[in-house]
C-alpha cells in the first residue's frame, strides 16, 4: 500500500481523506469532524472548520 502525504500536517500514513471545503488530502488528526452521507463520508479539516462559512455549509450539508 502507498503512503501518502497530509496536505495539512505533512504526516505520513498510508490512509487519507479528502476535505470537501479545500480539496486537501487530510490525515485523521487534521479532520475535524465528519458527516455520515449516503454513500459515502463528508469531512472537514481543522482550517475550514475555523472559517465561519465553510463550517455552517458543512452543518447544513446532507
Ligand atoms: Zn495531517
Ligand atoms: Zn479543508
Amino acid at each position: 500500500m502507498a503512503i501518502e502525504t497530509c496536505g495539512r500536517c505533512g504526516n505520513q500514513t498510508a490512509k487519507l481523506v479528502k476535505c470537501d471545503y479545500c480539496s486537501r488530502a487530510l490525515c485523521y488528526s487534521c479532520v475535524k469532524s465528519s458527516k455520515r452521507k449516503k454513500i459515502d463520508h463528508r469531512y472537514i479539516c481543522k482550517n475550514c472548520w475555523s472559517s465561519i462559512a465553510k463550517r455552517s455549509m458543512f452543518k447544513s450539508a446532507n
